[in-house]
């Protein structure tokens, strides 16, 4: 008898917790993403500000599953999904829409980037999502101050050396807490003709206040850290406009070159492929075994599921998608073996925390708050936890301490993945002129 077939779309965290639950299932497990790597996304600020490199960050999907012999790992796009026939299509290098059946269907394929109507922003601020979009920002921060180095008009340092973080979430935070620590540490000793202690870092939000999702007091701490490393907030009004110059903020332009978007996400169209009721940011409403209605054969979970507990929606965090992967799996195995069903799912909160800067961080569980070097232990021995294998949690671990101790940093190479080389050098440009990328 052909065995049951259980498709996972995205090896992220939820994706991978389901694929890991059922290992012991006799079942054929097929679980597809887009890239070749499993991508612990809560560290992606670190590459993109040059403390870790991207194979710190992410492992290959293949390695994780070596032992795993009923699982089978696909290269592909998933581009839609036939809930009558039971199969999803995705295309690869060199085919489009293949389709492959299943008897079960995981859809974990996370979010994107959202610029909230404003698509137009995508081309001046870049976001951090992926590892493209890690390595993409950490080449513009580090190829700002060559330029500005080499520039001899100092009126053009100003919006070289000018950083602009949009959105004041953890991830807005923290990355504008690592860039200011880069600035006036790692980078101080190493330029003659500038002084990259006098960038500046400024964080915008139409938030009355930083890191919304945390107490007030949290908030509080976290915005003093931050003005204590000389991070300029500006909280409480929306960005009109990012062009090639910079911002536009409550009537004012800041001048910059370098301007990440780090405000909104959207989720992935699993909603439309599956034609199902969503909320109103598009993530698909899953009942409480996180099925889609009508359908006991496929889940959501992750980011691009919607469902509420204690009457609010779940935050899009590692801990839900995780979890939710897991007993995806779980309900999954009980209905192939003929186990007993688990109880609907519930989130088992494990708290909130966020780095800002070198040994400091804010963390908050039940009613326990804590900012300060204590959280930032706590931070880092969580993270350390999570990372996927148990290489990259030595290699991170020795990162840290030597970052902590020494002030330097683990890539801070300027490599461009898209084939493009202009901008250090001109082909055109008479030997001994240096071309500055625009
Ligand atoms: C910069 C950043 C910092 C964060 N920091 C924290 C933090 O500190 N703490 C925390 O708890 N959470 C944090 N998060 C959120 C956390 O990473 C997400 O909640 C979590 O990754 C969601 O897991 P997921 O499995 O739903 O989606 P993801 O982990 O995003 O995985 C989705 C997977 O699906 C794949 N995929 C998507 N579409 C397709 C398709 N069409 N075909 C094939 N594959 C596809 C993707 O390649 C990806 O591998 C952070 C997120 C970001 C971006």
């Amino acid at each position: 008898m052909a065995r049951t077939k259980v498709v996972i779309v995205g090896a992220g965290f939820g994706g991978l917790a389901a694929a890991k639950a059922l290992r012991n299932t006799p079942a054929s497990v097929v679980l597809i993403d887009r890239t070749n790597h499993h991508l612990f996304e809560p560290l992606l600020y670190q590459v993109a500000t040059s403390v870790l490199t991207p194979g710190q960050i992410a492992s290959p999907i293949r390695a994780i599953f070596r032992r795993q012999k009923n699982a089978t790992v696909i290269l592909g796009e998933v581009t839609g999904v036939d809930k009558d026939k039971k199969c999803v299509f995705f295309s690869d290098a060199d085919r489009e829409n293949v389709p492959i059946p299943y008897d079960y269907l995981v859809l974990a394929t996370g979010v994107t980037q959202s610029y909230f109507g404003h698509n137009e922003f995508a081309q001046y601020a870049p976001g951090l999502k992926t590892l493209v979009d890690a390595v993409a920002v950490r080449n513009k921060v580090l190829q700002a101050f060559e330029q500005a180095e080499a520039e001899e008009d100092p009126s053009r340092h100003r919006d070289l050396l000018t950083f602009i973080l949009v959105g004041a979430g953890p991830t807005g935070v923290e990355m504008a807490a690592a860039l200011a620590v880069l600035v006036r540490s790692t980078l101080q000793s190493e330029f003659r003709r500038i002084d990259p202690a006098r960038a500046r870092v400024v964080l915008v939000d139409m938030a009355p206040r930083v890191l919304p999702t945390f107490s007030e007091d949290l908030s509080t701490a976290a915005k003093e850290r931050l003005q204590k490393l000389g991070v300029e907030v500006r909280l409480g009004h929306s960005v009109d406009l990012i062009d090639a110059d910079g911002i536009i903020v409550a009537g004012e332009r800041i001048f910059s070159k370098t301007v990440i978007w780090t405000a909104g996400v959207a989720p992935s169209p699993a909603g439309k492929w599956l034609n199902v009721d969503t909320d109103r940011a598009g993530r698909v409403r899953v009942q409480p075994d996180l099925t889609v209605p009508a359908h006991p054969e496929i889940f959501v979970v992750g980011d691009t599921a919607s469902l509420d507990q204690n009457g609010k929606p779940l935050p899009g965090v590692a801990q839900v998608a995780l979890q939710q992967g897991r007993y995806a799996g779980k309900l999954i195995h009980s209905h192939i073996v003929g186990g007993s069903t688990p109880k609907p799912f519930k989130y088992f909160d494990k708290g909130n925390m966020a780095v800002v800067g070198k040994g400091f961080a804010v963390l908050q569980t039940g009613k326990i708050h804590l900012s300060g070097f204590s959280a930032w232990l706590a931070w880092a021995a969580v993270h350390l936890e999570f990372l996927t294998t148990s290489s990259l949690r030595v290699s991170v671990f020795v990162q840290w301490v030597w970052t902590y101790v020494t002030g330097q940093r683990g890539s801070r190479l300027i490599v461009n993945h898209h084939g493009s080389d202009k901008g250090t050098r001109s082909a055109a440009a008479p030997l001994g002129t240096v071309a500055v990328t625009k």
